[in-house]
């Protein structure tokens, strides 16, 4: 008979503002990102309000970044929507009461609602993180809207009055704290903004001089862009870098939004291939480029940018770990990848074969990974062959020698040492493989397994069907009849061998007279004594 209570937890803001103010980004610098977010959004609102109510406004939309030394502040002004003193109330007194959310409702069948970068309500606070006092001075769009004037000192407590402001939009204004000094030198603002603000959408002025690039290559469409503007934007990116191999354009609107431009890098051997090296941004704003998660693992490599809207502006390692949408961006990565691959593999097989040599590793690895990679560029993958073209793939391979040996493929991993059983193929007119690198013995297990009834045979594995005479023993020492010879010259080597368990001494004809003698190793066996020794 006990009653059972129920009511609302509340959160004293005395408590929660100091642990909002030191841990809500580790990196202090973040809150300029996050007052250019908040303009770059009032400015998108602005926009689609322009549209819908038909304001008819021209304006030249930016954003003016400015400090003041002997003040010691730092102000971020827009000419966005503006707030009237209600919507500060709403929107400022209230942490994490986004109106991002509200603002999408209430225009949701607008097209790009997408481009809005907030989510939380509460990227404005992170600037208590630089600042000891924080004032707002905006003019909202509407029709006799009054200016409004907010302070905070960073207590739990405001003021909010009218004020002359002439311009409609928001101007923010930090008072900058004793350990925060660096934020009134232009040249440390200019390198924020380079790394976080660098491709937004709005200009974004500095003293002045507009600091970004608003229309980056990725936002524009592919069927416009040049090869030479790929390669230049590489080099933007990644300065001290050679130009990259090949590159794909993403730009995806269902069953989600992504877009990007994803580069495979010449690899070196300064390269870090275990490190993400991508750029994600959101909605054009720098989020990270320590992503892994957003590549399958075995294109790790790639290099770029990715603009991810539906992804959160302050995603975490975790969270990107345990979201559904990204495993989907890592497939359709993988799915474009190995688009691209064919495409480069159909068109020219010989600029391939050159550029094979750099992602072989990379193709065979998610082959082995990745099914869906694997079925859609299995006819594409390259070998090195001894046979006049250089590079062949597998069914051509089987097609050339299916009358000499069909479903089998011989093949050597390491050149100088079987170089004499390579003379021997080649004296014979047959074709092997060569798969020295370090992953090819795994794969071709996985090839063996994909493709059910063809084996590999290493060079000095199986010569018996087309190196051997056959019906002849060896060669007739002169005085003695076949029989006689064939045992004698059996007994020596057996002698020699003495007790070698596992060995045994074959007395056949090679086609090739020039060679005495073979030592021959069963492929199976080679192999599971190679993988224990492993
Ligand atoms: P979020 O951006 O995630 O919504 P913020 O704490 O950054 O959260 O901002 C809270 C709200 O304050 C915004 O949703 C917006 O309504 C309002 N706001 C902040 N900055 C501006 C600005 N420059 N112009 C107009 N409104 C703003
Ligand atoms: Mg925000």
């Amino acid at each position: 008979d006990q009653k059972i209570e129920k009511g609302t937890i509340s959160i004293h803001t005395e408590n929660i503002f100091p642990i909002i103010k030191k841990w809500l980004y580790s990196d202090h610098e973040i809150f300029l990102r996050e007052l250019v977010s908040n303009a770059v959004d009032a400015i998108h609102k602005l926009q689609h309000i322009n549209v819908i109510e038909g304001l008819k406004l021209t304006d030249e939309y930016a954003i003016d970044i400015s400090v003041d030394k002997t003040a010691g502040t730092l102000s971020v002004k827009d000419n966005g929507i503006g707030m009237t003193a209600d919507e500060i109330r709403q929107y400022i007194n209230q942490i994490a009461f986004s109106s991002a959310e509200e603002f999408v409702q209430k225009f949701k069948d607008l097209e790009d609602k997408n481009q809005i970068i907030g989510h939380f309500g509460l990227g404005f606070y992170s600037s208590f993180m630089v600042a000891d006092q924080v004032e707002i001075r905006s003019l909202s769009y509407q029709k006799e809207a009054k200016g409004a004037h907010w302070s905070c000192d960073g207590s739990t407590t405001y003021t909010l009055e009218e004020c002359d402001k002439a311009e409609r939009g928001t101007e923010i204004i930090l008072h900058l704290n004793e350990d925060s000094k660096e934020f009134l030198e232009p040249a440390r603002l200019r390198d924020i903004l380079k790394k976080y603000c660098n491709f937004l959408p709005v200009a974004i002025r500095l003293e002045g001089e507009v600091a970004n690039d608003q229309n980056p290559l990725w936002t524009r469409a592919a069927s416009e862009i040049k090869d030479e503007e790929y390669v230049e934007f590489y080099r933007k990116l990644y300065p001290f870098s050679d130009d990259p191999l090949f590159w794909i354009h993403l730009n995806i609107d269902f069953p989600f939004h992504l877009k990007g431009i994803l580069y495979f890098p010449r690899i070196t051997t300064e390269f870090d291939i275990s490190k993400s090296h991508i750029k994600l941004f959101c909605n054009q704003v720098f989020v990270s480029d320590n992503c892994p998660e957003l590549l399958p693992e075995f294109l790790t490599p790639l290099q770029g940018c990715l603009d991810a809207p539906d992804l959160p502006l302050n995603v975490s390692r975790s969270y990107l770990q345990n979201e559904p949408q990204v495993r989907k961006i890592r497939e359709v990565i993988s799915g474009r990848m190995a688009s691209k691959v064919v495409d480069l593999a159909k068109k020219d097989r010989e600029a391939f074969g050159k550029v094979w040599d750099d992602i072989h590793t990379f193709v065979k690895y998610g082959m082995m990974r990745d099914d869906k990679f694997s079925d859609k560029v299995k006819d594409q993958v390259l070998f090195r062959t001894t046979a006049e073209m250089k590079y062949t793939t597998l069914p051509e391979y089987l097609e050339r020698n299916k009358e000499r040996h069909e479903s089998k493929v011989f093949y050597a991993n390491d050149e100088a040492a079987q170089a004499t059983y390579l003379k021997l193929f080649k004296s014979q007119g047959l074709e092997a493989l060569i798969l020295d690198a370090l992953i090819d013995s795994h794969f071709i297990q996985f090839l063996e397994m994909k493709n059910q009834g063809v084996s590999f045979e290493r060079v000095d594995a199986d010569v018996t069907q087309n190196l051997i005479e056959h019906d002849q023993g060896g060669k007739i020492v002169e005085g003695t009849d076949q029989k006689t010879a064939d045992e004698k010259i059996k007994a020596a080597f057996s002698e020699l061998l003495g007790e070698k368990k596992g060995m045994s001494v074959r007395v056949e004809s090679l086609k090739d007279p020039s060679v005495p003698a073979m030592l021959l190793l069963a492929e199976h066996s080679r192999r599971f004594k190679e993988m224990t020794r492993m």
